[in-house]
């Protein structure tokens, strides 16, 4: 899996870029594109923009140019990911089920756990990761919603990560050909296919997502740094087990740029005792204490890449540069707070779209269509 993370560049990708420009100049493909919360705050770099300047309106503007019949936003399936982890995290401590739960988006961490933990394969929670859940929902709901062929739906995941092109090809993630994504290329790809297509990224005026999958909220933008997940995720268990609003949405305790973090965080009168790891020698040390007995978390998170995915393996080269990525970080962190709506429960696209195709979170086609397994592995 170190081939699959590898955030020093020592190794790089496979490039698919080739394969994307097949499927936008095939007239019979609907190619839809989405792109990861981690982008938006590093595309710039490739276009000579200082880190942390955030282009998501110019982003979404040159893929429209580039041909794509709809610019989906990562974000969106990182709120509906919320929903589900959420209410798995209430049912877990309701029922007395398997905790702690650990926050699914990283395949790094789930190849990792697989190979080297397989006696903690019940942790993770079994939500699929957020472009896995918007490429279901495209060949579904929203195919539906359009009345196109999902046969002829092409996915198109921009990702700040390699290890995002392995997990597309999961076989309990493509056993459903309307399941899954079908190529996925990272930020410097993306780079690469404008600077190809001859558009000028700096001088692009902004576009907004399109709808019903590009809503998206602050809870969902903070995906991309080390801490978030968790945190998005406890804005909303916390309203949803209170039944009140938060006093204040930023949980600080779970943020810092450390490699292991421990808070604990008060819902309600109950105590929940949080982990956060990134980088895989940091995930070991958790993992190790759960396993061995010596630490009792609810919930933990873990990113493979330290920093999280702000500092991927498939974005622009920061070369060992702490200060790229803590201007990277702070951007995410602003996009947060420029959002009116910072509670994935709130996303109205989100609310629609369980009301009228999904049923309860967390239920019965929650369950088929955005939930997955994980396997015991030889250890490698
Ligand atoms: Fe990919 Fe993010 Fe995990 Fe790094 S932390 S391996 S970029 S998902």
């Amino acid at each position: 899996q170190c081939v699959m993370v590898c955030p020093t560049a020592a190794l790089t990708e496979a490039f698919h870029c080739d394969k994307v420009w097949e499927a936008i100049n095939d007239p019979d493909k609907y190619v839809v594109v989405q792109t990861a919360p981690a982008i938006r705050v590093a595309l710039g770099e490739l276009f000579g923009m200082e880190p942390g300047t955030i282009v998501t309106g110019k982003m979404v503007t040159a893929l429209k140019r580039m041909g794509f019949d709809a610019v989906f936003d990562t974000n969106f399936g990182a709120d509906l990911t919320i929903m589900e982890e959420a209410s798995e995290l209430i049912y877990r401590l309701k029922n007395n089920k398997t905790l702690p739960i650990l926050t699914n988006c990283c395949p790094a961490w789930v190849k990792f756990i697989e190979h080297q933990f397989p006696e903690l394969i019940h942790v993770p929670s079994t939500c699929k990761s957020p472009h896995i859940m918007l490429g279901t929902i495209a060949k579904t709901y929203y195919a539906e919603k359009k009345g196109l062929d999902p046969d002829n739906i092409v996915v198109v995941s921009v990702m700040p990560c390699i290890a995002k092109k392995a997990e597309a090809k999961r076989p309990e993630l493509t056993k459903d050909e309307h399941n899954n994504v079908d190529i996925v290329i990272t930020t410097r790809e993306l780079g690469a296919m404008i600077k190809e297509a001859g558009i000028e990224f700096v001088k692009l005026p902004d576009s907004k997502f399109d709808s019903p999958l590009g809503e998206a909220t602050g809870a969902s933008v903070i995906f991309g740094t080390a801490g978030g997940v968790i945190e998005a995720a406890l804005r909303t268990a916390s309203e949803w087990m209170t039944g009140k609003p938060l006093d204040k949405v930023e949980f600080e305790e779970l943020r810092g740029m450390e490699g292991v973090r421990r808070a604990t965080v008060k819902i309600g009168d109950q105590e929940l005792k949080i982990g956060i790891a990134s980088g895989l020698g940091n995930a070991r040390h958790i993992l190790e204490d759960i396993r061995d007995g010596k630490a009792n978390y609810h919930a933990i998170e873990i990113m493979a890449c330290p920093g999280g995915c702000i500092a991927g393996g498939g974005q622009p080269y920061h070369h060992g540069n702490d200060e790229v990525i803590k201007k990277r970080r702070e951007a995410i962190y602003a996009e947060d707070r420029n959002k009116k709506v910072r509670k994935s429960h709130e996303n109205k696209e989100i609310l629609e779209l369980y009301k009228n195709y999904l049923g309860e979170p967390f239920g019965k086609r929650a369950h088929e269509l955005l939930h997955t397994h994980f396997e015991e592995r030889e250890r490698i």
